[in-house]
């Protein structure tokens, strides 16, 4: 009896998260893809091959890739690179803020979800940090963390996850200028009245106006802002605090 295996050859738009080497020869990768979200195939023999198809879905890469698939993940057929982003790969700061990301991604996203919005976000995030990892400046430091916080935020709000900084959301009076709380449990910005207890992040009037930045402007438009390194690490923390609540 001869058996006959149809593969169906499938086309996608993939950004590399994250590969895995398998046995010998073989190699899992996560894609985020436009069609279908978060997508795991495998890439037989990939590491015998030449550096040709293994470059093109290097970590952080945007290309096209095509999937063999007759059953379960489905095999890697071949990827041609849209954007390399090699700047960021070869900047450690870049590359620190990309990992970041990465294992947000990697934690929240399930497979199979797909959403346009956070795939565009997610190249749009990826332009700005190679575009700042080009410029090699020091003070673009700063500006790579300030984006990857945006980029969270944004991101989290497309994943329904989103925070009142406008006013106390415990009491909904306005916020007066000192130092505040923040709770993704409790909704947002907490006012010292409110405040309670020690298991909040602190944050202070300029982390709120940049959290209001964030909220209120297009991603796209964020680059141009400049915040200093408490803002920075309050920032930091309040993104931690959402991601915690997320994964509770
Ligand atoms: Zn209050």
């Amino acid at each position: 009896m001869v058996y006959c295996v149809i593969f169906v050859k499938q086309n996608y738009h993939a950004i590399t998260l994250d590969k895995r080497d398998i046995g010998e020869t073989d190699r899992l990768y996560t894609f985020y893809t436009l069609e279908t979200g978060l997508m795991r195939v495998l890439a037989r023999s990939i590491r015998k091959m030449n550096a040709k198809l293994p470059m093109q879905v290097e970590d952080f890469v945007l290309s096209h890739i095509t999937v063999a698939k007759n059953y379960g993940r489905g095999t890697l057929a071949g990827a041609v690179a849209e954007e390399y982003f090699e700047e960021l790969r070869i900047n450690y700061d870049a590359l620190m803020c990309v990992d970041i990301v990465r294992n947000v991604l990697l934690t929240i996203i399930e497979e199979n979800d797909s959403d346009e919005d956070i795939f565009a976000l997610l190249v749009e995030y990826l332009q700005k940090i190679n575009a700042l990892a080009t410029q090699k400046k020091e003070k673009n430091i700063s500006q790579m963390q300030w984006i990857t916080n945006a980029f969270l935020m944004n991101f989290f709000a497309l994943q329904g996850y989103t925070f009142d900084v406008s006013k106390c959301c415990v009491c909904k009076n306005s916020l007066e200028k000192k130092r505040n709380g923040f709770s993704a449990n409790r909704g947002g910005v907490i006012c010292e009245k409110c405040f309670s207890g020690n298991w909040y992040c602190y944050v202070d009037p300029d982390t709120v106006k940049a959290l209001r930045v964030i909220q209120t402007n297009r991603f796209s438009t964020l680059t141009k802002v400049m915040i200093h390194s408490i803002v920075h690490k309050q920032m930091k923390m309040v993104v931690g605090d959402i991601e915690r609540w997320v994964m509770r």
